[in-house]
Formats: C-alpha cells, sequence, structure tokens
C-alpha cells in the first residue's frame, strides 16, 4: 500500500475514491491453487472493511476442473467464510486501474478459518520464530507468452536462453509487467528470455515470506493482466510443450536470525552453515510428500524431468542445476547466502508451499538431520544402479505417488491440520483421478488460462 499513515476507512476510501476507483478486490488463492476474487464497490467500503466479503466453505473444496464440490473434502455448500482484507496489501491494478485489491485471509465464526492458506503459512513463520528464526523467500517465475488464437497455441517468439531477439520482440510487454509490478511496490531485479519459444524469466526481490507468497499472487495477476492488455495470454502451466523447456517457480530461500543471515558459513560444506544443512536436509526428508504441496498438479510431473534443470532428483549440490535443492555461489564472499528449491512450480498455492517447506525445514533442524555429501554432478548421466549407490533418489514420477507420500507424512499433515489436510488432498486426488490418463493437449486445455 502507497501510505501506511493513511491506513484508516476514511483515508482509504477517500484516496480511492479520488483515484478513480470502483471496486476492490479480495484476493484470495484456493486448494487447485485457482487465483481468485470477490470485490466491493468503492462505496460501501466502509461497511465492508473490516469484515471483507462473504464466500461459501465450499470454495476450498474445487479442482482446477470445474466449480464442482468435492466431497472427500469433508466440505459441503453449507456454511459461511469471510475473505477479510489485509488492508497493508492494497494496490491500485495498473493493468485495469478501476480496481484495487488486497490480500483476503479466510475467517470463520470471527476467528481465522483452519482451512486459510494464508492463516498456514502465518502458522509456520510464528513456529520458525519462536525457534528464533525468520525466513525470507522469493518465488522465481518462469512463463510463456502466447498468441491468443482460438485454435492454436502460438508463442510469441522462437528464440533461445537468453535471446536478444526474444528480449526485442517481448520488449513492450516485459516492460509494462516489470513497470506495472513496480508500482505494486516489488522490487523486479533480473530479466531473460527463457529457452522454451516464447518462455520468459522475471525475478524479483526476496522479502520476508508472508510477503513473498504474497508477491507471488500478485507477480501470476500482474503478468496476467498485463499480458491480456497487449492481447497475448501468458501462462505459468508447468509444462505446456511436451518437448519444450517447461515452467519453474524455484523457491529461493535464506534463514535469519534478526538482522544475520545465518545461511554462510565458511568453515561449513559447501560454505553452508551447520542450521542451513540441517533445514535443506529437512526439505529433502520429506520431498516426496511436499511435492504434492510444492508441485501440485497432475501437470506439474511432465515438467520434473532429468535434463531439463527442474531437480529431478533428491540432492543437493553447489551450483547444480539438476538437484532438487541447488546452493548457488555468489561472485564474492559471504557466498553462498541462500538456497533454491526447484521442485516448485507455479501451480502451487505459494502459502501452502512455502508453510510446508518451512514446517519440513524446521523438522530437520529440530531433529539434527545431516543432509549428507553435496552431488557435484549431474545425476541424469547415470545408470539408476549408480544412482542407488551414490544414493541419489528419484522423486515422484506423478501427483499420485506425490499424494501416497504426503498420505504418509505425519509432519506435514498434523502442520496443516486436520481439516485443511483432508480438503487439500481431497482436491489433489479429485485431480489426479480425472487427469491422470489425459494427453498433454487436454491439460494445456484446462490448465492454460487457469495459471
Ligand atoms: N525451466 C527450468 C525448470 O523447469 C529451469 C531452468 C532454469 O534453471 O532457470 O525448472
Ligand atoms: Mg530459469
Amino acid at each position: 500500500m502507497n501510505s501506511k499513515k493513511q491506513n484508516q476507512p476514511k483515508d482509504i476510501f477517500k484516496r480511492l475514491k479520488k483515484n478513480g476507483t470502483k471496486f476492490v478486490r479480495v484476493l484470495f488463492c484456493d486448494n487447485a491453487n485457482i487465483i481468485r476474487s470477490k470485490a466491493f464497490h468503492i462505496d460501501v467500503l466502509p461497511e465492508h472493511f473490516h469484515t471483507g466479503v462473504s464466500i461459501t466453505v465450499a470454495q476450498q473444496a474445487l479442482p482446477v476442473m470445474y466449480d464442482a464440490v468435492i466431497s472427500e473434502t469433508g466440505l459441503t455448500p453449507v456454511g459461511e467464510a469471510w475473505l477479510v482484507p489485509d488492508w497493508s496489501t492494497l494496490h491500485t491494478l495498473p493493468y485495469t486501474p478501476t480496481h484495487a485489491s488486497l490480500l483476503g485471509d479466510i475467517f470463520k465464526d470471527g476467528s481465522p478459518w483452519s482451512l486459510c492458506p494464508r492463516t498456514f503459512l502465518k502458522r509456520a513463520i510464528a513456529t520458525a520464530e519462536k525457534a528464533g528464526l525468520q525466513i525470507k523467500a522469493a518465488f522465481e517465475n518462469e512463463f510463456y507468452l502466447l498468441k491468443s488464437t482460438s485454435d492454436s497455441i502460438t508463442p510469441t517468439d522462437d528464440t533461445v536462453f537468453a535471446s536478444t531477439l526474444g528480449m526485442n520482440i517481448n520488449c513492450a510487454v516485459i516492460d509494462d509487467i516489470a513497470d506495472a509490478l513496480t508500482a505494486q511496490e516489488i522490487q523486479v531485479e533480473r530479466y531473460y528470455p527463457e529457452s522454451g519459444p516464447g518462455q520468459q524469466e522475471i525475478s524479483i526481490r526476496y522479502s520476508d515470506a508472508l510477503q513473498a507468497a504474497d508477491r507471488q499472487i500478485i507477480f501470476r495477476e500482474t503478468v496476467r493482466g498485463v499480458a491480456l492488455k497487449h492481447g497475448l495470454t501468458a501462462s505459468f502451466m508447468p509444462k505446456i510443450f511436451a518437448d519444450q523447456a517447461g515452467n519453474g517457480c524455484h523457491l529461493h530461500l535464506s534463514l535469519w536470525e534478526g538482522e544475520q543471515n545465518i545461511v554462510p558459513d565458511s568453515d561449513g560444506i559447501e560454505g553452508v552453515s551447520k542450521t542451513a544443512r540441517s533445514f535443506i536436509a529437512g526439505i529433502l526428508e520429506h520431498l516426496p510428500a511436499l511435492m504434492a504441496l510444492t508441485t501440485p498438479s497432475v501437470n506439474s510431473y511432465r515438467r520434473i524431468r532429468p535434463h531439463f534443470w527442474s531437480g529431478a532428483f533428491r540432492a543437493w549440490g553447489l551450483d547444480n542445476r539438476e538437484a532438487a535443492v541447488r546452493v548457488p555461489s555468489n561472485f564474492a564472499p559471504p557466498s553462498p547466502t541462500h538456497f533454491e528449491l526447484k521442485t516448485v512450480d507455479a501451480s502451487a498455492n505459494p502459502y501452502l508451499a512455502l508453510g510446508s517447506v518451512i514446517v519440513a525445514g524446521l523438522d530437520g533442524i529440530n531433529r539434527g538431520l545431516d543432509v549428507g555429501e553435496p552431488v557435484a554432478i549431474d545425476p541424469g548421466n547415470f545408470t539408476p544402479a549408480e544412482r542407488e549407490t551414490r544414493g541419489i533418489d528419484a522423486l515422484p514420477s506423478s501427483l499420485g505417488e506425490a499424494i501416497a507420500h504426503l498420505l504418509n507424512d505425519d509432519v506435514l499433515q498434523n502442520a496443516l491440520g486436520s481439516e485443511l489436510a483432508q480438503a487439500f488432498i481431497g482436491v489433489r486426488r479429485a485431480e489426479w483421478e480425472a487427469m491422470k490418463d489425459m494427453e498433454i493437449e487436454e491439460e494445456v486445455k484446462i490448465l492454460l488460462s487457469r495459471y
């Protein structure tokens, strides 16, 4: 929000009215990882200021394919919840300037609801705080820009990684996306055309964990909103073209004690501190189950393949782009200062994904887990037998497998809480059953515009 000083209903009302705002959208991200919103009209802002807008509890029971309630979630169309605005996240939308938007926390019976993903992340952050740890993070998105035609999907370019021709072709839309992110107080860091035709990557500055997840919602919204204004479709769908690079959404993490980044330790293995190594060990320990939350769509598993830099192996390594956890080195000390989880894509609800990664990492610290030897090879160049002798496992190759692991993971399930776990797994299973035998073309028809 542009001015934290003016967060009284009257001031906000006046300012929005002066800006020509007609609607305020309250955003939430559901168990199918679709970003949704209900909006209220500016003239009724005062009466919506504290309570926001109501939704049916069944919103957390819908799969990605259609708006139909999955009964295995334990939810029915009976019961009301409230999208309560977090006014500190208010921004006018640069791509639809008559609308403003903010993030909502889902309340039920006057308190944060057990099925609210943003509340789940807040809980995970609070648990870390209790252990004296702050988590900073950024989601690093890749997406495709496509020309919108009714019967075919045509990328905006046919260029390769970091192509300056790709930069020239897409300059207008990329600049507008950067401006729109900047206007919403998101610091843009780097941009380059990614490997696939029409594929782009724009990275943004890290922040504290809650803000990182909020920014992931704003990022997805902004890229798609701006692209639409340019007559384009932007899609974060994990794998659109079977033979081209997938869209990753690598999660970058650092661990802090107050102002001190505690990842670097010049005496630690690969320069990584013991605490950070235990956190990484926790992530790797839980990774097969975590993937139901970080790569949660049926389509996600088409992306996680050897030689596509998507982290297909349960391993960690310094500057290793084929390991699930890459530790990127810096130009100069201190180095490294953070690590990256590659088995994440933008079909993940960022609150659930980041919250569960924190839970897994903290479990690693609590149990004093040791991450073992870093991997300095491309595991994809070895036979399965060779990998086994080196102790490198392949990760789940389908959503069905990841769900089975999550069902056996008490740490993650307890952290989610029984109601959220049941609803989330219910939705995942419904998607798996409906989509497991689909060809990629059928998945594209459903998912291209959802993510
Ligand atoms: N596109 C790759 C993925 O799916 C990532 C490429 C990169 O390292 O940036 O994760
Ligand atoms: Mg990339």
